[in-house]
């Protein structure tokens, strides 16, 4: 027997869940509460609605989002085969007309036979034996207070503060030193030294620098632990040096003496590939991120990973809850998918909806969901959510670094991102055969159909 599924949410997660859950055979309940009940953000009733940028990011293979949407449309993705069709000219990246994009994938959800739509707020998370849970960063405030109750209170966020991440290779390593403070913690931190000099040159820069525009929901998230780093070097000269670039505890080798202030670099992913600016939570518009965080001793060649941000944003302490398939480890038949889950854009919230889809509809039959592998980029986005420090967790874009390495060392960075995406798809063709003979269902799944 074949149990129903609910879904609340439908969002990018939500659609692509319910659309991989048809596929499969499995009838589905679909909660949607706009056009009824409204989000801060969202301006339409349509599926789907893409809230800010209509860009999907790089579509090349040797881009780790390009490999990802790669994977999805391997695996039958609605949401990257409306992408396709309804692309707009954006470069090497997949952006789309974004009112025929929600609109599109409304009428392809809205038509599937098994799917039934409910425009209605679910205040609490369904009690059915198979349940995903999608609703967004802007999940509505009965449902989160209901979900920090399953979790726990710890456990569930409601804001982001992200520090900006940058790409290890291109950090000049000689102009730093690796300590913890006061020598607790081995060297943990890639400590980036500033004289007197270059700190009053980064203050200034810092203090007149353009901030990006607020949305009225972000002020409430301003409270006394959480100020972005402009708005503590506003408060004076000297409040960084107090604040996230306090030098005490530390010594620069080549000096032997204490620096005037410091920028901690923290290791952000399993690869050591990443390192984020501790405490650098930040307002400042994307280039001028860039422009000041490059006058840091170490940063003036950095690339970006991920920049800076505080933004609304509800979404789980995944590794104490979920497991790489985004189900849940207190409740079976329970996923969490999208931003929900802790993942980050559009099209990892999709992905993550694809890959708690292809869970729930083996939890439905009564299977084990199993977890995609980890060298495909979207088992590194479940082994990421599920395997992380959990006291650290910030939720990510997809990124090479989150795949394990090659086994042969590879020096050329494009002929390395290749090689891994090779690799991925290759497993992933692998996998696709396992699963079908898990899914050996009395209905063979139909073919994605074009328009
Ligand atoms: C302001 C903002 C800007 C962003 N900009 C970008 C960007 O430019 N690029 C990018 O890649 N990512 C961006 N993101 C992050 C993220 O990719 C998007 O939020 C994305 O839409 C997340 O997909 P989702 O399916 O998890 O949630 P959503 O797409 O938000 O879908 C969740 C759905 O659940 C519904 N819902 C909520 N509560 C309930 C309830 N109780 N009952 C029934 N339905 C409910 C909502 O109405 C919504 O339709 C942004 C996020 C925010 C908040």
């Amino acid at each position: 027997m074949t149990e129903r599924v609910t879904i609340v949410g439908g969002g990018l997660a939500g659609s692509e869940a319910a659309w991989q859950l048809a596929r499969r055979g499995v009838s589905v309940d679909l909660f949607e509460m706009r056009p009824v009940r409204q989000t801060p953000v969202h301006q339409t009733g349509d599926l789907a609605e893409l809230v800010c940028s209509n860009s999907l990011r790089g579509n090349a293979l040797d881009q780790a989002a390009g490999l990802l949407k790669e994977e999805m449309r391997r695996m039958g993705s609605l949401i990257i085969r409306v992408a396709d069709e309804v692309r707009v000219p954006a470069g090497s990246a997949l952006a789309v007309d974004r009112e025929l994009f929600a609109r599109r994938v409304t009428e392809a959800v809205a038509a599937l036979p098994d799917v039934r739509l409910h425009r209605e707020e679910s205040p609490r998370i369904p009690e059915g034996p198979v349940v995903i849970v999608a609703t967004g960063p802007l999940t509505s405030d009965a449902l989160a207070a209901e979900i920090a109750a399953f979790v726990g209170q710890t456990h569930l966020y409601f804001y982001d503060a992200v520090s900006p991440v940058v790409d290890a290779e291109t950090i000049e390593f000689a102009r730093t030193f690796r300590a913890s403070r006061y020598g607790k913690g081995g060297d943990d931190y890639v400590n980036c030294p500033l004289d007197e000099e270059e700190y009053e040159a980064f203050y200034r820069a810092l203090t007149t620098a353009e901030c990006a525009e607020l949305h009225a929901f972000d002020h409430e998230f301003f409270f006394e632990g959480c100020l972005p780093v402009e708005v503590i070097a506003s408060r004076g000269r000297d409040t960084l040096r107090f604040g996230p670039m306090k030098p005490v505890g530390l010594v620069d080798p080549r000096t032997g003496r204490r620096p005037f202030a410091v920028v901690q670099l923290r290791q952000d992913n399993l690869a050591a590939s990443h390192f984020s600016l501790v405490g650098f939570r930040t307002q400042l518009k994307w280039g001028e991120q860039r422009r000041v965080f490059q006058m840091i001793p170490g940063l003036a060649q950095a690339e970006f990973i991920r920049m800076g941000m505080i933004h609304r944003n509800t979404y789980v302490n995944a590794p104490s809850t979920l497991e790489p398939t985004f189900e849940t480890r207190q409740r079976l038949g329970l996923f969490f998918a999208g931003q929900m889950s802790g993942v980050e854009g559009y099209v990892e919230s999709a992905a993550s909806g694809l890959l708690a889809g292809v869970g729930a509809a083996l939890r439905s039959r009564g299977e084990e969901p199993v977890a995609f592998p980890e060298d495909t980029a979207l088992g590194a986005l479940g082994h990421y959510i599920a395997r992380s420090d959990p006291k650290h967790y910030q939720p990510t874009n997809i990124a090479f670094g989150l795949l394990p390495e090659l086994p042969q060392r590879v020096r050329d960075k494009g002929r390395k991102r290749m090689a891994m995406a090779e690799r991925a798809l290759g497993s992933l063709d692998r996998f696709q055969s396992r699963l079908g003979r898990l899914e050996s269902s009395p209905a063979p799944l139909p073919a994605v159909s074009r328009g």
